[in-house]
Order: structure tokens, then sequence, then C-alpha cells
């Protein structure tokens, strides 16, 4: 037996025989021709052409992986006739006198390549996108099918190949999303990223998946038997049947216990002593509004707003975030939506804010300190927050607050925000002002915080990291870091105990919330919302009713 170990990217055993497919690169010639013109021409109809493909692709795939996923079909449209794409390819025609599919593959491969050398997770995540369309070019200018991923091995038709683990170097967005369920047993994949579209659509669509298993996972292992467990990214190959026994059961645990937590769809979280937990959704982005919807969030407890600036190569304006706080305060038709005001720096870098270069960015200037320095770019925000207010029930919460002076800055600056509406009879709610608790600093003060906060929320990541002084981004760091530190569980009860003695609410929004092993502690404590990944909402529901 072999065991390979790569990033779990969506959970789940499945067991069957390994297919490789084939290696997306297509192979084309330089092919020299004499009129450059009409070989631009070609290309402008390839694209012509694609572009119609993915209309109806993003059509066919909304059923699949729900029309908010199905969209990126749309941005890939987008991207096909975006001049940083298409002009490289007319140039090299132009002035090598070459083929088109040369061109692009050319100029095509080398602006993934770009992106995927990039530091920013969410602009490396692009190049698979970019050679995705690159490819559906190459194969219409080839005149080649387009079969996509579902079991295209030489010669083979599709329906005669049995279900099976695909796996590849990277699986396009494009081929995940036209996947048939029924033929593919799970996805391995060579590269790949826990947030790379793939991976987002295989959580959707329920695939198990395990990404970055390197090279080891090489062609030669078509044909062989293996199970793996997309929860911990572990690949078997050629398991023996003691494990194969074991993960079998997991499986069949794991199925009923899903089925039996549907149960609590719609219920309230009681624990035994009565007390009542509200759970609530981390998301990042108006479509993650969806997943928090579909596995029964109360409400959202931290919108990481700062997604919004990332992959950008400018400020989003005014108008763009409201947009997407709106977006997220309608869907959620009333429930609470608690905006995180940017939380940029350290490792959530763009590069237009123009930071000073910092030997310790976890350290330096980032969150509250770099609205406090820039309060422009912090009332664009927040007035796009309170505009967004009408529209349902928001709340703001500001991220690595440290002292009371930070905190009476914030509000003053909220408040000439509010002002200022006013003045222009904008309408606004006066909504909630709570404060993140992740600094050591800020939870032994926070009785004094409280007097000036509507919530708490700790970030549980941040508050590990500086209480522990590990840096979070450093796995090598991970045997040190024992995130059931006493040290940190006192911190999270001294906050609790001082939010209430002030009456206000204390909830969790970092990872430890959904740490399962610290739930009956937490409720112990008095936690009154625990805010954690969509997916773990119905979970640590029946986990609190059992404390
Ligand atoms: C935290 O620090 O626990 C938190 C929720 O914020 P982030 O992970 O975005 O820093
Ligand atoms: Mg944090």
């Amino acid at each position: 037996m072999i065991t390979l170990q790569g990033v779990g990217a969506s959970a789940g055993i499945a067991k069957g025989k390994i297919r490789f497919l084939k290696d997306e690169s297509l192979s084309v010639e330089k092919r020299r021709v004499d009129d450059a013109g009409q070989e631009v021409a070609r290309f402008n109809n390839a694209r012509d052409a694609v572009a119609e493909k993915l209309t109806k692709l993003a059509k066919e795939a909304a059923s699949k992986i729900g029309e908010e996923n199905a969209l990126l079909f749309e941005v890939h449209n987008m991207m096909l006739h975006d001049s940083d794409f298409t002009e490289p390819i007319i140039a090299i025609i132009e002035t090598e006198n070459v083929c088109a599919e040369y061109a692009v593959k050319t100029a095509g491969y080398r602006l993934a390549q770009d992106f995927s050398e990039m530091d920013d997770d969410y602009m490396k995540e692009r190049s698979a996108d970019i050679r995705d369309i690159s490819n559906r070019l190459i194969e219409v200018l080839l005149g080649l099918s387009q079969g996509l991923g579902q079991g295209e091995e030489a010669g083979q038709p599709e329906a005669a190949l049995p279900a099976a683990i695909l796996a590849a170097r990277d699986f396009a967005p494009s081929e995940t999303a036209r996947m048939d369920r029924a033929n593919v047993l799970a996805l391995i994949s060579q590269e790949g990223a826990f947030n790379s579209h793939t991976a987002i659509f295989a959580r959707t669509m329920g695939i198990p998946a395990i990404v970055a298993l390197g090279d080891a996972l090489s062609p030669e292992l078509s044909g062989k038997d293996a199970i793996l467990d997309g929860q911990n990214g572990l690949l078997y190959i050629e398991p023996h049947d003691a494990l194969v026994g074991e993960l079998e059961e997991r499986a069949e645990k794991d199925r009923l216990e899903k089925a039996a937590l549907e149960n609590l769809r719609g219920k309230p979280t009681v624990a035994k002593n009565g007390r009542e937990v509200k759970l609530f959704a981390n998301i990042g982005s108006p479509k993650d509004a969806d997943a928090a919807l579909a596995q029964d969030a109360e409400g959202i407890g931290l919108f990481r707003s700062e997604f919004l600036y990332l992959g950008r190569d400018d400020f989003p304006d005014e108008e763009t975030q409201f947009n997407s706080y709106k977006e997220v305060l309608c869907k959620m038709a009333g429930r609470q939506v608690i905006i995180r005001t940017l939380d940029i720096g350290a490792d959530k870098q763009a590069a237009y804010f123009d930071l000073p270069k910092e030997e310790n960015p976890a350290l330096g200037l980032r969150a509250i300190r770099i609205c406090l320095s820039r309060p422009d770019i912090f009332k664009t925000q927040l007035r796009a927050i309170y505009r967004a207010s009408a529209y349902g029930n928001a709340a703001i919460m500001f991220p690595m607050i440290n002292s009371l002076g930070e905190l009476m800055q914030a509000r003053e600056i909220a408040k000439s925000v509010r002002y200022e509406l006013g003045e222009k009879n904008i309408p606004f709610q006066n909504v909630p002002i709570g404060i993140m608790i992740e600094t050591p600093a800020s939870a032994v003060i926070s009785d004094i915080l409280a007097e000036q906060s509507d919530f708490f929320s700790i970030g549980t990541n941040d508050l590990t990291q500086y209480t522990l002084a590990i840096d979070r981004q450093n796995a090598s760091l991970d045997p040190f870091c024992d995130t059931h530190h006493e040290a940190i569980l006192r911190l999270i009860r001294t906050t609790c105990e001082n939010a209430h003695k002030a009456g206000i609410w204390c909830g969790i929004c970092g990872s430890l919330g959904g740490d399962l092993a610290l739930t009956k502690t937490f409720v112990e404590m008095g936690i009154d919302e625990l805010s954690v990944e969509p997916s773990l909402i119905l979970k640590l529901r029946s986990v609190i009713a059992g404390c």
C-alpha cells in the first residue's frame, strides 16, 4: 500500500480505480501563415465560438453547481474578451506571422504562468481559469471536439467507462462543472489549492477531493485501486483490507450522521442547560451567503469584507462595496449580517494600498491601524455599509482593536459618516458596533472595551497567534501550536465574563469556534454565538444539543 498526503479539498470517502485524464496542455504546431490579418480574423471567430459555448455552459452548469458558481463561466467570457488576454495573442500572430493556436498557447499559457506565480492566493487560482479558456480556444482552432474531462481517454466512448477516481495535473473549472456526478467517485490532482474553483465546485457538488498531491500522483497509477479520505487529504493506493473496512465503516457513519442532521434544520440551537447559542456563518463574498443559507445559518457572524479589496488593481469604490453589502443583507432577509471592516495587511496584501515593507507584517500596519491612519479609505467603506444597512439587519465590527482610544477613534469616524449621510438625507440604520477580540491586550481590558461596544466576537486565529507568539502562516510551527492552550481559554473566558457583566453578547468567529472538542467548554463559559464555516452549522447544532 502507498499512502499519499495532499490537501483535503472536499470531505468524503471514495473507493475505486484511479483514472488519469489526459494532460490538458494541448499540443500545437508553430505554423507559419502568409496573411496575419486573416489569422487574426480566424482567432476572432474562434473567440466568438467559445463565447457562445461558455454562455451555454453557464446555463447547463447552473443546475449542477448552483447559479452563483455557474457565474464563473460568465467571468470566463469576460476574460476571453479582456485586452490583457487578447492583445498579446494578436501581437504574436502579427509580429511572428504564426498560426492563432500557437499564439494562444504561447501567450495564454504564459499569462496563466504569470498568475500562478503571484503572491495573492486569489490571483494564483485564476491561473487555472486562464489555461481553461486558452485550451477552449485551441480546441476550436484545431477543430477538436470539446470533451470535458468525463473520461476522454483515447478512443473510449465516455459511457463505456465505469465511474472512477479521476486524476489530473489539475482540473479546469469548466471540466469540474460539467462532470457527471455519476461518473466521478472523487477528484485527485497534483496541483491545486483549497480555494481553487475546482475545489469549491467539488465541495458544492459533494465530490470528495484531494488537491496538491504533487508528482507522487503519477500517471502510472492509472488503473490502480485506491481509497481516499477527502477530509484528511489522504490517498491510499492498493489499500489493505483492514484499512478499506475501517474507512468504509466511517463513510457509512458519516452518511447516517448527515441524514440525521437534516432534522435540525430550522431548529434553534439549545444546550441541555437551556441556553441558546446562535449559529452564524463566516463568509468572504456575497455569493458565500448562499452556502450560509443552505446550511441554515442564523446570520452572518463575520463578513470578511477585505476580500472585496483583494485581487484588484485599485480600491473598490463606494458603489461596488454598497452593492456587495446590500446583496448579502438582502439575501439574509432580516437575519443579522456582521460586516467586519477592512482587515488588510499581514497575510492579506493588496499592492495598491502601497503599504510600507515591514519586517513583521503580522505585528505591523494592518486592520484598524490602516483604517485609522487612512480615514479616507475607512470612511468610504463605512459609508457603503451604512447605506446598505437600510436593506437589512446589519452590524459593524472593527478588527484588531487594542485600546479604548482606538475604539473611540473608530466610533468617531463612524459617527461622522452617519452625520454626513443624515445631512444628505441618505437613509441608513443606526447599526450595532462591535469589536473583534484578537489580541491578548484587548482580552485583558475587555471590561473597559465592553463599555463602548455593542458586542464582542473573538478572533481566535489571531488571538492564538499573538498569545502563543506563533506565526499563523508558518505550518512548520504546528507542533508548537497548542490551540487549546490554557492561556487562550482563559482569555476567552475573561472576555466572555466581561461582556456579560456589561450586558453585551460575546461570540467566537475564529476557527476555534468550530472545534467540536471545545464546544462544551464554550457552552459552559456562556458563549452566545459561534460563527463558523457554513458546512459546520448543523453538526454544531447537534453537538450543542448534547452539551
Ligand atoms: C481571527 O483572527 O480569528 C479572525 C476571525 O480573523 P481573520 O482570520 O480574518 O484574521
Ligand atoms: Mg483576525
